[in-house]
């Protein structure tokens, strides 16, 4: 027998008609690439993308469609996440810290249609339009008067469209469409640790039930009483949810847009009483340098989330002892949307001293409702939840990854001995008697630099095209503000003289800036395993103590 109760599905127009009915008044502060602070509220947002949502269906785009974003968080991104999805067209955002040789790719996997930049990514944007046949149009997120001069002197270079004008084009009523709640969303592709980048496409379910997820007190916590500044980009897994979320609970928002320095974040702190606020370490790390240096205190932020990489445990101490800021340490991944584990204190942890409840604050937490994890043993029996036996981590919920899109990489998921399927996240870790997790490890090789990845394998492939060397690894050197920054250890040709410096200038354009390895170490061999694979980790223990010339 079924329920009689509405049907209603989860998309996601309805958290954005939700927040504009009902928080309507509430601001939304965006510091935007234009220089200026802008303000708007949920109601001018979902307004307006709703016009946008117009715009878009005038410009052609048909459900399924990907339609792409290389964007800053501001209001018109978020415009974008509700007017893209809500009329059943897929939001492909784009790393703009990728290389273009990697944005090109991307955006042809994808097959994107359209593609919305701020000013910024102009110059990416240029790199890449003759690379990327299926795009149709490409189009500048600002007005008129800030567009570039118009270059048609020069065919080939790109003419973009101007987002305002297509918006005041464009009529401003439209009932939201209803469909399937499992319809795609939203896209965001990985970054390629093993082979090429895959794609994990999000649905309106998905999004929806992990938007409730995240705003549980045990997770976010986060409430219609906060002013929230994601500092998370909207470009990297959906900037962890926040933009569906934030609407969900109707709270002040504030974008930073490109200025994520410690000056420029700490005047929006205090100028709009930001209360709560979500990021990487790295982000922290320059904030609190600053207000260091000018013996500076917050006087509304009492809370943030820190994921993304381990959270040193002295950030949270500092945060917390320092500055009067909640630290909740996360653990999540792109596949998952990315919210797996937040950690807060049980009931039965109040009665524990300041330090013994520091210690358990410092893990990666506990999962939130909706997703389920274990660890397992290679042979993928369940290891014990006593906080000393590590094994690879497996998760499940309806916000975890099934397959990547076009199923690059097959079936990702794997079967236990009840017939349960489970997603193997490539990190490893313990789990207390809690139910708190501890991520010990990881079990790819990527490099974690200021919160984003870098391959390996691409480095090194780079380093074994150069004519003297005869082989190379890169792998992950610890470094104070960068969290990690890689090291190539090369392996030379007999009677080759090849330098550092000659194999650094070897990256030079082949690459984004960022990725080109701190330093390089020369070695007689690399260890090998049995199976003919470089043994990273016996590396990583040999050089541990190296000292980068930028640490
Ligand atoms: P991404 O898909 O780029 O968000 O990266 C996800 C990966 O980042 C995870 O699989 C972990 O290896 C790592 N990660 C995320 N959060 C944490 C954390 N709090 N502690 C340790 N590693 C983390």
């Amino acid at each position: 027998m079924q329920g009689l109760m509405m049907g209603t599905q989860l998309l996601i127009s309805t958290l954005i008609e939700h927040a504009g009915r009902h928080a309507g008044e509430t601001e939304i502060v965006s510091r935007r690439v234009e220089g200026d602070i802008h303000r708007t509220n949920w109601r001018e947002v979902q307004q307006r993308s709703k016009q946008l949502a117009n715009a878009l269906l005038a410009m052609g785009v048909k459900p399924g469609d990907r339609v792409a974003t290389i964007a800053w968080n501001g209001y018109r991104h978020l415009e974008l996440y509700y007017a893209v999805s809500g009329i059943g067209a897929i939001l492909h955002t784009i790393n703009p810290r990728l290389h273009p040789d990697q944005v090109a790719w991307i955006a042809n996997h994808a097959e994107d249609r359209h593609v919305f930049f701020d000013a910024t990514f102009l110059p990416i944007a240029q790199a890449v339009a003759a690379r990327c046949p299926t795009v149709k149009s490409w189009v500048q997120m600002t007005a008129r008067d800030r567009m570039p001069a118009a270059q048609s002197a020069t065919p080939t270079a790109l003419e973009p469209l101007c987002y305002e004008e297509l918006l005041a084009a464009a009529a401003p009523q439209l009932v939201w469409p209803s469909f399937d709640e499992n319809t795609a969303s939203s896209l965001c592709y990985t970054s390629g640790t093993t082979g090429n980048p895959k794609g994990v496409l999000y649905s309106h379910r998905s999004s929806v039930l992990h938007a409730f997820g995240a705003a549980m007190p045990d997770a976010m916590g986060v409430s219609a009483s906060d002013c929230v500044l994601p500092v998370v980009p909207m470009f990297h897994v959906n900037a962890w949810g926040l933009p569906y979320t934030m609407a969900l609970v109707g709270c002040k928002v504030v974008f930073p847009g490109a200025a994520l320095d410690g000056k420029s974040l700490y005047e929006l702190f205090e100028n709009e009483k930001v209360t709560f606020s979500a990021g990487v370490p790295t982000v922290w790390l320059g904030l609190i340098n600053y207000m260091k240096q000018n013996g500076y205190t917050f006087s509304s932020f009492r809370k943030t989330i820190i994921g993304g990489s381990a959270c040193p445990p002295a950030m949270i101490r500092t945060l917390n002892d320092d500055f009067g800021v909640e630290v909740i340490h996360a653990w999540g991944m792109s596949e998952m949307s990315p919210l797996g584990t937040t950690c807060k204190l049980a009931n039965r942890h109040l009665t524990l001293s300041k330090d013994l409840q520091l210690r358990i604050l410092e893990k990666q937490g506990h999962v939130i409702y909706g997703v389920d994890m274990k660890i397992v043993d290679p042979d993928g029996k369940d290891l014990p939840w006593d906080g000393v036996a590590f094994g690879d981590l497996l998760v499940r919920g309806p916000w975890v990854v099934r397959a990547y899109f076009k199923s690059e990489g097959g079936d990702p998921l794997v079967i236990d001995a009840d017939g349960i399927s489970w997603f193997p996240t490539g990190d490893v870790g313990t789990i207390d008697p809690d139910g708190y997790l501890q991520i010990t490890d990881r079990s790819k090789d990527v490099i974690k630099s200021g919160g984003e990845w870098i391959g390996s394998i691409d480095l090194e492939n780079i380093a074994m095209a150069h004519p003297e060397v005869a082989m190379a690894a890169v792998i992950a050197i610890p470094h104070p503000k960068w969290d990690e920054r890689p090291l190539l250890v090369v392996v030379r040709k007999a009677d080759s003289t090849v330098s550092r410096e000659d194999l650094l200038a070897h990256y030079e354009g082949k690459i984004a800036k960022w990725w080109t390895p701190d330093d390089v170490v020369f070695v007689e061999a690399i260890p090998l395993g049995a199976t003919g694979k470089m043994l990273k980790a016996k590396l990583r223990d040999t050089f541990r103590g190296h000292k980068l010339p930028t640490a």
